[in-house]
């Protein structure tokens, strides 16, 4: 047997980075950027606590693109290095100088923001630069070095006078293959995205400014202008702030200023602000979104230390807070190497747990501090809500207190008001509280009025996931049952103290049965007779709950492949009031063709008022009307 060791030498490494560290040639701007910010804030941290003994300033980073000379230039002003820290932090690769420095400042630095963790962000350069030159001089008073490397482990470091004021320039020679970074619109659109919140100023070019007129000028004086320093981004976003240092406007144009091709703007906002135990701040926004449960655009995005890491924030945030926007910032959630995928991992699920419970809690206090404005915005917050409810727990044992229940006429109850209302005359004859519902006001509209004519309440759920709500409830609450406004007629559904006297007899009504079951020959209709009242319809589409709520769950994906493909059949219940003039007419009729088409009218109508008289049935439909009139 051989042990040994294996060799692996930069050789190796080098090729390996270019290819497959990064998946993202972009980044490399972000890494380098990243780089002069930890050593502008190295240098705040260490005149701070007497180390460095020179003046901060007020520091900046400089983005240049040199495009007849093929090179983009970063330039910062922050500790620089003298050539024994370029021998150590440059040349041996993952070796970070970052790790290095937070563990040494362990105390006091551990909220500097510095950014550098893997020791590898510097080299991503060479995934679009043939040449790299770092040009650096450091705070110490120390000669200014050039270090030179052209992608091959062969590097060159020398003393230079080129550079007498402290810091960093970074110069890429941009490859073949990689031109597009010497654009201006190419650059400008990565710094928006990755370091547009940046702590450190960023200067990209110049622009023209317009200086105010002095009061004495003349009427037809001309505003002088000058060219001012470019900065790229906000050094102090609001989610860096302290809530109490916030207005609602600042909020408002920090939302703007995140997404500026949103012209809604959101209903509220959350801010997140831990620190233990673990690191997180961030504001949420809650867009507009009524019904709509597909948002894709204009994500929550995840920053660490205020750099840009991705908008896949999935694992992150509970699902049901996808729908929002905003952002995360935490240094804390463990991200691998090229930042971009999530290592699953306990502090996550504490993350996500923590901001349902914020979000929960903003929930309760907004609709406390003002309940009108909050019933106002439940239409457009309702789907966040009610995903929430039936995905999280957590969420849903506090949801009593924030989730509202529309009935149909716009009154707005907490779930313990629209109990108390109903609890005297709606309940079932096993003593639950029915609970009758409407998906929609127009298509159900005749048995909403039919259940108001009663004196019943009738809510209005309309959101896609109200099933699953449904069922969320039903199980948790006990005693209760849910029933659309057509799930079955209203004597049926609610426990009634005076039974209804029958006008027909027992043989009466089952030759009235066998005659509708002859007469409509459809076998998605089950012929029920109820005795009702006789002022009403002889002919009553219902659809039984449980079938139509399966239906419901598996077009939202809740019943998912359950039921196979085919999905539920069609199932309808064709309720017969006995009662009814019309019934007593079919069935005194002598004549079986007339006694036919009496039946195929009812039951046009009965399906008219149910939305389910389509096509070749409608049309001959009116067809007949039309003849009935004229005779
Ligand atoms: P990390 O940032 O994770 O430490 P990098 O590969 O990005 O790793 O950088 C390696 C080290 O090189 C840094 O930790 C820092 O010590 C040094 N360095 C890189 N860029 C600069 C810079 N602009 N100014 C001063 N030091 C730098
Ligand atoms: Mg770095």
């Amino acid at each position: 047997m051989t042990k040994g060791k294996i060799n692996v030498s930069v050789e190796n490494i080098f090729p390996l980075i270019k290819k497959f560290l990064y998946s993202d040639h972009e980044i490399f701007l972000r890494e380098l950027i990243s780089n002069a910010t930890d050593a502008t804030l190295k240098l705040k941290h260490l005149t701070n606590i007497g180390e460095a003994k020179v003046d901060y300033g007020n520091p900046m980073i400089e983005v240049k693109i040199d495009k007849e000379n093929r090179k983009l230039h970063i330039i910062d002003q922050g500790v620089g290095m003298t050539a024994e820290e370029v021998e150590k932090y440059i040349n041996q690769v993952a070796f970070s100088g970052a790790e290095e420095f937070l563990e040494k400042y362990k105390d006091s630095a551990k909220d500097a923001g510095i950014i550098g963790h893997f020791g590898l962000g510097f080299y991503s350069a060479f995934m679009v630069a043939e040449k790299v030159e770092i040009i650096t001089k450091s705070y110490k008073d120390e000669a200014a070095v050039r270090w030179i490397c052209d992608g091959s482990p062969e590097f060159s470091l020398e003393e230079t006078n080129e550079k007498t004021d402290r810091g960093t320039e970074i110069i890429l020679h941009i490859a073949e293959d990689s031109i597009e970074f010497l654009e201006e619109s190419k650059i400008r659109e990565l710094l928006l995205k990755y370091n547009k919140f940046m702590p450190v100023p960023i200067k990209f070019g110049t622009k023209t400014e317009t200086l105010p007129l002095p009061e004495d000028a003349a009427e037809d004086a001309k505003p002088e202008t000058k060219e001012v320093d470019n900065i790229i981004n906000n050094p102090t976003p609001a989610w860096t702030k302290a809530p109490a240092d916030l207005k609602d406007d600042d909020y408002l144009n920090f939302y703007r200023e995140l997404y500026p091709m949103q012209f809604e703007d959101p209903l509220f906002h959350i801010h997140l602000n831990v620190d233990y135990p673990f690191n997180l701040t961030g504001v949420l926004f809650f867009p507009k979104l009524a019904n709509n449960l597909n948002i894709e655009k204009d994500k929550i995005q995840l920053y660490q230390n205020q750099v840009y890491v991705t908008d896949e924030v999935k694992g992150i945030v509970p699902d049901f807070l996808m729908l929002l926007r905003g952002v995360i910032d935490s240094p804390d959630i463990p991200l691998n190497v090229s930042r971009s995928y999530l290592q699953a991992d306990g502090a996550v699920k504490k993350i996500s747990s923590y901001i349902t419970k914020k979000v929960g809690d903003k929930m309760a206090s907004l609709i406390n501090e003002n309940r009108e404005d909050y019933e106002q915005k439940w239409n457009d917050i309702k789907i966040v809500i009610e995903y929430g409810m039936i995905s999280e727990d957590k969420f849903y044992e506090k949801s009593d207190k924030f989730a509202l229940y529309p009935n149909v006429d716009g009154k707005y109850f907490l779930w313990n008001e629209f109990e108390e209302k109903i609890k005297a005359n709606q309940t079932d004859k096993d003593g639950n509280l029915v609970i009758l519902y409407a998906t929609n006001e127009h298509d159900q509209h005749s048995y909403v009025q039919a259940a108001k004519d009663k004196g019943y309440e009738v809510l209005l759920l309309d959101s896609p996931i109200v099933p699953h709500l449904i069922q969320k409830l039903e199980t948790s609450k006990g005693k209760i049952q849910f029933a659309r406004v057509d799930a079955d007629h209203i004597n049926n559904l609610i426990k009634k103290d005076e039974p209804v006297i029958s006008k027909l007899n027992d043989t009466e009504k089952e030759t009235l049965k066998k005659n509708v079951e002859e007469g409509i020959s459809d076998t998605k209709f089950t012929v029920q007779l109820e005795d009702l009242e006789s002022t009403d319809a002889p002919f009553i589409i219902t659809q039984p709950e449980f079938i139509r709520r399966m239906k419901d769950m598996q077009a939202t994906g809740g019943g998912g492949g359950m039921f196979g493909m085919g999905g539920f059949p069609e199932m309808y219940n064709l309720v017969v009031n006995t009662n009814s003039e019309l019934a007593g007419k079919i069935l005194k009729t002598e004549s079986s063709e007339e006694k036919a088409s009496q039946i195929k009218h009812a039951l046009d109508l009965a399906k008219l008022s149910q939305n389910l008289l389509k096509g070749k049935d409608l049309t001959d439909f009116i067809q007949r009307s039309y003849k009935e009139l004229a005779k």
